[in-house]
Formats: structure tokens, sequence, C-alpha cells
């Protein structure tokens, strides 16, 4: 993969453009990298002095796969800089990307304390004639809120300055791949000039066959709120069929093949587990929930999505309770920290919040991720951390997969079933192939399956 994302880009004609992006996370940091990667010349500007130190020196701050290669190759062809300094960053910029974090306030409603400086950052160090694009993840209407603070700022300078909004829809784990070959670059802009600006900073990656969907700015703030809601219902959806099933008797696998055959559905979002986490669609969620009511419109349905994804959790605690009887002091190994595999991001991972929920009631907890495991143990400081899979299993009473990390697939059940004090394995992303775990003596307690006990060993835990 990395070898495709390392093609010459530059190769492909492009009017190049100084390109400024404040806030260097991780969607501020991927559009960093994929910009200079298409030939702009890009300065990323963060209020975070550490992580512009490291970036200088061409560290990621995060895993993410291919980014820290692209990150040197473009520091190393001057194409690419960071910043602490606004006014160094935003100076000479024709566009200025927007990509600070939008986190949730107390009452669920997007905070957007950062976009307002980012916008007055802007406004105090902006050139006439540069392109203002918001891609963090907002509600509707905020673009407004940026061209009145501009406006007000800036009376010299704002009927020259155009903003649009252009939502990011990257996935961690593979960010890079989605930046430089999206599925579609959604722009919502309100006049040809701002759409024209918008085609030529994306050229190369629009001749390489990404959709472009153009609309008005009030609908593509919207439409990132649809989708993203769209696709925790999704997996909401799927967890609540997980759940009948379970009374039912029935298999939610095969249920999932079922609907996912059909070309309506389609087979993405399907899989049942532990539920949704990371830093989009649990805030986004709600945020849109908010919005939806200060619009005057009663969606009810959103709502229930965040109750079902917290249900997913508490179906799993009862499951392991079920399975070790009484939790206090038995050590219940977690397998997988992390949001999802192929990132070391723990913001609203379902592993950390069933980790929270085991240790209130009295579990030791041990926790074991490739790449996690320090943010992890940041967050939940009473988590026991591992380094090596097979010693977070030792002496577990219960093994839980929390992240599908691919890793897991290769682990040697036969040792993993040596090593524990109780041969029970509750699957909370029905990654492990079933036989496989029974056939290693390790009862398997998948999510929306059938409980299926060890083929063997059955003495141990009777
Ligand atoms: P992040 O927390 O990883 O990064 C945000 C960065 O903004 C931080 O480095 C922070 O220091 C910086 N920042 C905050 N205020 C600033 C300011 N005034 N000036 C300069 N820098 C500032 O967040 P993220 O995951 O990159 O998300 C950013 C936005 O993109 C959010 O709205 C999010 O919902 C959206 N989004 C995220 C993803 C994702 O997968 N993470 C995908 C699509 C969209």
């Amino acid at each position: 993969m990395t070898q495709r994302l390392m093609e010459a880009w530059v190769e492909t004609p492009l009017e190049q453009m100084n390109v400024a992006v404040i806030g260097t996370g991780h969607v501020g940091l991927i559009t960093c990298v994929s910009m200079a990667a298409i030939g702009h010349s890009v300065r990323g500007m963060d209020i975070d002095e550490a992580k512009i130190a490291k970036l200088n020196l061409g560290i990621s701050p995060f895993h993410e796969p291919g980014v820290e290669d692209l990150l040197r190759k473009s520091i190393e062809q001057g194409r690419l800089s960071f910043t602490s300094d606004p006014g160094e960053a935003l100076g000479d910029a024709d566009a200025i990307f927007i990509c600070v974090g939008t986190p949730a306030r107390a009452n669920g409603e997007a905070n957007l304390i950062a976009v307002e400086q980012a916008a007055r950052d802007v406004a105090r160090y902006t050139k006439s004639g540069t392109i203002v694009i918001e891609k963090s993840t907002v509600p509707a209407g905020t673009a407004r809120r940026v061209e009145w603070v501009l406006k007000h700022e800036r009376v010299d300078l704002a009927a020259e300055l155009l903003v649009v909004s252009n939502p990011e829809f990257l996935r961690e784990g593979s960010a890079m791949r989605d930046a430089l070959y999206p599925d579609r670059i959604l722009v919502g802009a309100e006049s040809s000039q701002a759409f024209t600006r918008m085609r030529r900073l994306y050229g190369p990656i629009l001749e390489r066959g990404a959709e472009l969907i153009e609309t008005d700015i009030a609908t593509a703030e919207l439409a990132k709120h649809a989708c993203n809601a769209f696709l925790a219902m999704k997996i909401s959806y799927i967890n609540g069929i997980a759940r009948l099933c379970e009374l039912a008797d029935a298999d939610v696998v095969d249920v999932a093949r079922v609907m996912g055959s059909d070309p309506r559905i389609g087979p993405h979002f399907l899989s049942a587990g532990l539920g949704y986490g990371g830093f989009c669609f649990p805030k986004d969620l709600i945020a849109f929930e908010r919005l939806s009511v200060q619009l005057g419109y009663d969606f009810p349905l959103l709502s229930a999505v965040a109750r079902i994804n917290d249900d997913a959790i508490d179906n799993t605690v009862r499951k392991i309770r079920d399975a070790l009887w009484n939790l206090e002091d038995k050590r219940v190994a977690l397998l997988g920290l992390a949001f999802k595999p192929d990132t070391d991001d723990v913001r609203f991972s379902p592993a950390l919040t069933l980790a929270s929920r085991l240790l209130d009631e009295g579990a030791v907890v041990v926790g074991y991720d490739p790449q996690a495991a320090t943010d992890a143990k940041a967050e939940l400081p009473d988590l026991l951390i591992e380094h090596d899979p097979y010693d977070a299993v030792r002496d577990a009473h219960c093994i839980v997969l929390c992240t599908e990390w691919a890793e897991f697939q290769s682990l040697d059940l036969d040792r993993v079933r040596e090593l524990v004090a109780y041969p029970v394995v509750v699957d909370g992303r029905n990654a492990f192939e079933p036989d496989r775990v029974t056939s290693a003596g390790l009862h398997y307690y998948p999510t929306g399956r059938p409980d299926m006990p060890a083929h063997a060993l059955e003495s141990v835990h009777a």
C-alpha cells in the first residue's frame, strides 16, 4: 500500500498553492501530508508545541499506516513544514484548512470554540483572496458563523475571503489511502469562484477518479453528520439483531450475511460486537441529535442508536458475569484497546468503557494492544498493561477480544489454553474462528451467536 501511496503525485499537473492547515491532529496531519504529496506547499499549524516539534522531526504523533513515510518525504522535499505561529502559517496562504477538534460539550452539542479561535486567527493574519476551508465536522450553520467572524474582524477583506465546507471522510487505520484515493470529495460553497478554486486544489486527486460532489454549504455540513449517524445506526441495528439472535438461538453472522447480500443494504458495518467508538461516531451522533432538536425536529432514532450502542457494552459485561459468576478479583484479559484496529486512538474506545465497567465491579483487568497500550494506560490508570498477548492472558479467568487486530488471528490458542486460569473466551468482535477456539479446549462466547463449549477439557470449567 505504502508504495502506491508514494507514487509520484507531483507528476500530475497542478497549479501549486500555498496551503495552511490549522490543527495537525488525525485529520489535519493527513490533510498536510496529502496536500504536500500532490505538490502543494504546505504549512501545518497547531497550538500544541510538543506536537509541532515532533512533526518537524518527521515523527507522527499517532500511529497511522503510511503517514510517517510520506511526512518525512514531504519535509525532505521542502514542501511541508510545521509551526505554532499562526502568522507564519497563514500570512501567505492561498487556501486554509480548519481541522481543529470539535468535541462534545456536556449537553452533547458540538463545542466549536476551537473553530471560532481558528477563524479569528484567519481573520487576523490572512491575505486577500484566501479560500477558508472548514474541514472539521461541524453542525449545519457553522460556516455562516465563521463568515461572521471574518466579516467583523476583517472588514477590509471580508468581501474577498471565500468560505467553503469540505467535510472529511477518512477512516483512522486507512487514513492516508482514504485521503489520496477518496470515494468522494464533498465541497459546499456559494460561488462558482469557490468551486473552481477547490477543483484546482484537489486537481490530481480528482484526476485519478475521485467523485466530486458540489452542494451548498449547509447541505455539505449536514451531509457529514448524516453519513456518520447512518453508519452508527447500521452498527446499532446489527447489535440489536445480535441481542435478538442470542435470545432466539439464531446466528447474527449468518443474518448479517443474508442482509448484506441485498445490494439495497450492503455488507459493510454489519458486524455485531462491542459497538462503535472513537472520536467521531459517538460525539457526531449526539451533536446531530442536538442540532435536530435546536432546529425544531424531534429525531428519536438518533438517541435510540446511542442507547443500543451502550447496551452492547452492558450485554458483554452480563456475558462475562454469566461465565465467571462473581467478578470480584477475577482476572479479565482484554485483547485490543484501541477503538478499532490499525490505530492507537483510544478516544471513546469500547474496550476502555468495558475495562472501566469491569474495574468498577472489582475485577482485575489487564490489557494488551499492539499500538494503543500507552494511551490506554494514560486514560485508565487502573488498567494493567502487558506488552505481549500471552503475558496478558496468563492466569486470566476470562479473555475478551475487544479490537479485531489481525495479529489475534495467529494466536497459538493451544498455548493460550495452557496459560489461562479458566478457559473462557468472550469474542466482542466475532473475530475468532469458533472451531479453532473450541478445539483448543476453550469455551467460546461470541456476540449474537450461540455459545460453544470447548471440545475437550470440559472438567476444567464445569
Ligand atoms: P485531533 O484531536 O486529533 O486534532 C485536533 C488538533 O487541533 C489538535 O492537535 C489540537 O491541538 C489542535 N487545535 C485545537 N485548537 C486549535 C487552534 N485554535 N489552533 C490550532 N490548532 C488547534 O482531532 P481530529 O481527530 O483530527 O478531528 C478534527 C476534526 O475532524 C473533528 O471535527 C472531527 O470530528 C473531524 N473528523 C475526524 C475524523 C477522524 O477519524 N479522527 C474523521 C473525519 C472528521
